[in-house]
């Protein structure tokens, strides 16, 4: 190919669906990846339902649950207690497995190909992408989903990043065992700090495959001590920072390495002034993990450009940034955005903020999730209530 009507810059799950989509509308797509196959990566390791309805109106969901496992009923516990038990349509998986799985049967008008795009020339007609190692394609449109890490080319192609919060959370992911070695008596477990001392949002335990996986979610830069006592002595760390957890888990043990992933919150504000360029994902917005809205705000954006406002933009000639602004200004993207940054907010306050408010919020919080065992679908728990 040396003419694309889209140039693809990144293979993560924006990518990857980026161009199952605009595939399927017969435009010629050039996908690129610095790597393949993705290499295990430390990122989202649960699916929603929701994130499923996307990944079917675009013919993905038998790819994106191939390499899933059902969680059906969560117990939500904490001061020691098992509270509620919720039915739930959630899914564990490892998310180089998805992204690999994502990657597979593109439609005939997609190419793949292994290459780090070094630069990218930006016109109100015509784009020219560069790869390392001298080759170039020109094309219409470049969608550019890189993530969230430090890539010179946000930076290259004068894109602003608005830092909201450095050192936002730290996301730590382990395996768990019993120390006896029999079966956790639960599917899968929530367990919420009660206090604010700990500065810890919460842990979850769940299914993928034969492993019981942990996601835990801290208000912690990666550069607090905490984070350093947490890697190298798991089971100590989490017992003292949420009392009682031993009581609904019983002694256990953190077989496996824990990983870490420090999270800022910021995003990209001139984005819209750009000609030709969309950028999507995690490379327009960061997320904090805790709120569990990665998959929505990634999905929504590739939804929001493919389904919406491409077919638009190649009706007439020209890509300039008058067309490429109707995509930021979207308001279902708007909405789904801000509603990430604003949970992620919240959830920093709810878990960390000494005030009155905060502990009768968490007190609150507690009597619902007796409330939800009772009368499931109503109160907080509602939207995390499928069955
Ligand atoms: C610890 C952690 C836990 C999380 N948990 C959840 C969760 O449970 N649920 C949820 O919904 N979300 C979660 N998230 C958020 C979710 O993982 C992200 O929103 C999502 O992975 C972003 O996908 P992306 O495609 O935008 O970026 P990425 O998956 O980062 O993909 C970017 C791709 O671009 C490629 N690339 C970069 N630069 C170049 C270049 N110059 N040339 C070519 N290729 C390039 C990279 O190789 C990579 O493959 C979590 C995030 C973290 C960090």
């Amino acid at each position: 190919m040396d003419h694309a009507d889209v140039v693809i810059i990144g293979a993560g799950v924006s990518g990857a669906v980026t161009a199952h989509a605009l595939g399927q509308q017969g435009r010629r797509v050039l996908l690129l990846d610095a790597k393949d196959p993705c290499a295990p990566c430390f990122k989202a390791e649960k699916m929603w339902p929701g994130n499923l309805r996307i990944f079917e109106k675009y013919g993905l969901k038998e790819s994106a649950l191939s390499v899933a496992t059902p969680i059906t009923r969560v117990v939500e516990a904490r001061g020691g207690r098992a509270l509620a038990k919720i039915t739930t349509g959630e899914y564990g998986m490892y998310y180089q497995d998805l992204v690999n799985a994502l990657r597979k049967g593109f439609p005939p008008s997609v190419e793949f190909r292994v290459a780090r795009v070094s630069d990218v020339e930006l016109g109100p007609n015509e784009q020219r992408v560069s790869m390392q190692g001298g080759q170039s394609i020109s094309c219409r449109l470049v969608v550019l989903t890189p993530g969230g890490g430090a890539t010179p080319l946000i930076g290259k192609l004068g894109f602003e990043r608005r830092m909201i919060r450095e050192g936002q959370s730290t996301g730590f992911g382990f395996d768990i065992a019993r120390a006896d070695g029999s079966p956790f008596p639960f599917e899968s477990l929530t367990y919420a700090s009660s206090g604010y001392a700990a500065r810890v949002s919460y842990v979850t335990f769940f299914p993928i495959g034969s492993v019981m996986r942990a996601n835990m979610f801290v208000f912690r830069s990666a550069k607090d001590e905490w984070v350093r006592r947490m890697i190298k002595d798991p089971v100590v760390t989490l017992c003292e920072a949420l009392p009682g957890l031993e009581n609904v888990l019983g002694p256990f043990t953190v077989p496996s390495r824990v990983e870490t992933a420090g999270i800022d919150l910021w995003r990209l504000e001139n984005a819209a002034s750009k000609n030709g360029i969309v950028v999507l994902g995690d490379a327009f917005q960061g997320v904090c993990p805790s709120t569990g809205t990665g998959f929505d705000k990634v999905l929504t954006d590739v939804d929001v450009l493919c389904s919406d406002h491409v077919p638009e933009w190649f009706k007439t000639d020209g890509m300039s940034s008058t067309k490429i602004a109707a995509f930021y200004g979207d308001p279902r993207k708007q909405s789904v955005d801000r509603y990430s940054l604003q949970k992620a907010q919240y959830e920093r306050w709810a878990a960390t903020s000494p005030s009155w408010s905060a502990g009768l919020h968490r007190a609150k919080v507690a009597a619902e999730m007796y409330l939800a065992a009772v009368r499931p679908k109503t109160g907080l728990w509602a939207d995390r209530t499928y069955a």
